[in-house]
This record gives C-alpha cells, structure tokens and sequence, in this order.
C-alpha cells in the first residue's frame, strides 16, 4: 500500500477513496446532481485523475475556478458537462464555448463579452448567472440582478446564449446555524423567483459547498457543489459531524528518512538553533521542506508517524527538508516517515497537520509542491 514502502518522497493519491467520497456525498444530496470541484489541480490530488475518479464515483458534474482548468479536463478526453466560474475580461472565452464548457456570468458586461465570443465560436454559451448574495465577493449585487436577468432573457430570446444556472456561494457553511447561511438562502430563493419571472428557467440552481451539502440540505436545490469533501476532508467542527458519512482522505504525504545519527545533550537544530536535544539522543532528517508544501509555521509542532510512533518537528522546518527526535527508537535512514494520510499506520490526518500548521486542510493540499511525485494507488 501506500504506507508500506515510501520512495524518497511521494504524495500518494488513493483514487478509489475519491470514488467512494462522491458515492457517499451523492446519497447525502440525494436527488440532485453533483458537481465535483477540481480547482488547483484537483485539491493538489491531480485534475485528471481526480476527475476521472469523481466521475467513477458517479459526479454528474466537474467545475473548475479558471479557465485553464478546464481546458486541461478537456485535453484529457473527458467530456463530462464541465462549468468554469473564474474569467476576467479578455479570457479565452471561444474556445470555452467550442469546447463546451459552461461559463459564469456576474455582470451585463461579462455576459455580452461571452455572448459576443459565441458569435463565431460554433456553439451558443451555456450560461450560470451568479447572483451575490452576501459573501461580497463576485456576482451581481441584489440591487443589480434584474438588469442581469432582463439582458440574459434578451440574449437567450435572440438565441445568443442559453441559462441553464443560477447559482452563489455561502461564506459561512462551515459554521451550521451562523445567521449568514439562512440570510444568504433567503436572498437566493428571491433571485431565483425573480429570473423566473423575467422569464428565464434555469435547470440548475446550486449554492452548496461540501459543507452546506453535509449540513444544510436545504441549501441542496438541484445540485451540490463539493470539493474538500470529495477528497475525503469534512469541513465541519467535529461536533457537527453526527451524521456525516465517513469520508477517507485520498491523499497521504510521506518521504523516506534520508539519515539518522545520535547527537548529544544541547545539540542546536537546524536554522537558528530554536531548539536544542534534551539528552542524548536519534535525529532523522526527513526530505520534504517548506517547498513541498510543508509549512514553515509547522516547526517544532507538526506531527510525523514513523513506524509505530508519533514524533514532531524539531526546530524549523528548512526549504527541503526538516528534523525529527526519535530518541532511542530503532529508526533507520530509508524507514516511511508520514506526515498525513487516511491514519492505516496511524499517521496524523491533514487537519492535525493543518492545525500545527496555523490554516485548514485545503491550504495544506493544494500547497503540496509541484516537485513532490503524486503516486496513484
Ligand atoms: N463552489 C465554489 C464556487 C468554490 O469556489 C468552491 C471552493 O471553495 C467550492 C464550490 C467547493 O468548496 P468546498 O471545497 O468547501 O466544498
């Protein structure tokens, strides 16, 4: 398995645990579609192979952050509905259309400029218009969403563009009951009655994250939106967990101990000597640093299995590489050194990581360096 053997060093992908994720969300949200997100690269897990995998799982749908997403799910063969929701103005937005993929519109101005590159581009835009309804970062305002709607109904009447979405995003989905989630649902059912009564029907409404999918099923409309949760995270406290699947991470990081060697009593570690050996003492050197991904505000707390035993950084954690004090453990250069993983050896999961860390999970997965091999198991 992963686990077993680790070559130098290795991001180990379990494609199956992705698989089983989107099974498990999709009897969560059941009855509507679901719509794996594959943004950098896959959550760091790949985009290819996480798109494939999600697919496998039964997604109905893949989405992507920007453009060049998308276009590299298409390069792959896969040819899956696919919806791209991250474009300035000037992006590539004809060949988005022949290549079918589904583009965001927040304002009037974005969406002539795409119904304009469909002109030519031998498709009509497939359109999801987002409406902000309170997180402040894109789409059309409350107050600017007529005007948005009565201009997408013109061009779809001219035959120019077709909305099959409506859809926004929660800023507080991870926190159940924050006042913020039903004031956003509130001000997303009243967007929606009101593209319908300008005349628009869009098949799709959608607004769930993974943590509104496994938390608010009123906010499941007609599809779920799940990224972290596919790659086997819960963004949920712990508390609020009671009745979630279980999820598996897919993704274990591990490299193999470069050496070992006793040092005594006092001895300085790595830059700036933040720490120094208690007694006499076993240091391993482990080959992943804060290029890799492994934070540097990790040093001297994130939490590495080795064998049975759990160990932690010692002093900080250099560009390549960093410490561990074994003690008299029989560690050997060669031995798996993990930092996280689904926990089969008992290695930490990426939260612990994420936490010794100081940020969340998905910083720690999409940061997992380009020079760190993804290995499919
Ligand atoms: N939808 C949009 C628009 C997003 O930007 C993201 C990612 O943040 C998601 C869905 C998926 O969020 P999560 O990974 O929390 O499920």
């Amino acid at each position: 398995t992963a686990l077993g053997a680790v070559p130098q060093r290795a991001a180990f992908i379990e494609t199956a645990a992705i698989s089983a994720n989107v099974r498990a969300l999709r009897k969560v949200a059941a009855g509507v579609r679901l719509l794996a997100v594959l943004k950098a690269d896959g959550y760091g897990h790949g985009i290819v192979p996480a798109a494939r995998a999600a697919l496998e799982g039964g997604a109905d749908y893949l989405g992507t952050a920007v453009l060049e997403e998308a276009f590299a799910v298409r390069e792959a063969g896969i040819d899956a509905p696919l919806f791209s929701w991250l474009a300035a103005p000037g992006a590539p937005y004809a060949r988005a259309i022949a290549e079918d993929i589904e583009l965001a519109a927040y304002s009037v101005g974005q969406l002539r400029e795409i119904a304009d590159a469909g002109t030519g581009a031998g498709g009509v835009p497939r359109i999801h218009l987002k409406i902000d309804t309170g997180m402040w970062r894109g789409g059309a305002t409350p107050a600017d969403w007529p005007a948005l709607c009565t201009a997408a109904r013109e061009l779809e009447a001219a035959g120019r563009i077709r909305v099959v979405g409506v859809w926004s995003h929660l800023a507080c989905a991870d926190e159940p009951g924050h006042p913020s989630v039903a004031a956003q649902l509130q001000v997303f059912r009243h967007a929606i009655d009101t593209a319908r009564s300008l005349g628009l029907d869009p098949a799709l409404c959608h607004i769930a994250n993974s943590a509104a999918t496994l938390a608010t099923p009123e906010a499941h409309f007609d599809m779920v939106r799940t990224g972290i949760a596919v790659y086997g995270v819960n963004p949920l406290p712990e508390s609020e967990r009671i009745h979630c699947p279980r999820l598996r991470p897919a993704m274990s990081l591990g490299a193999a101990v470069v050496q070992t060697k006793r040092a005594p009593a006092g001895a300085g570690i790595s830059y700036g000597h933040t720490e120094s050996t208690q007694g006499e003492t076993t240091l391993a050197v482990v080959p992943l640093g804060y290029a890799d991904g492994v934070f540097r505000s990790a040093s001297s707390v994130g939490p590495v299995q080795v064998g049975g035993v759990r160990y932690r950084v010692l002093g900080r954690v250099c560009m390549d590489q960093f410490v561990i004090d074994v003690g008299d453990d029989d560690v050997s250069a060669g031995d798996a050194a993990l930092l996280f993983g689904p926990g089969d050896a008992g290695e930490p999961h990426v939260e612990k990581w994420a936490e010794a860390s100081g940020t969340i999970p998905y910083e720690i997965l999409t940061r997992v360096g380009t020079r760190v091999p993804r290995i499919y198991v």
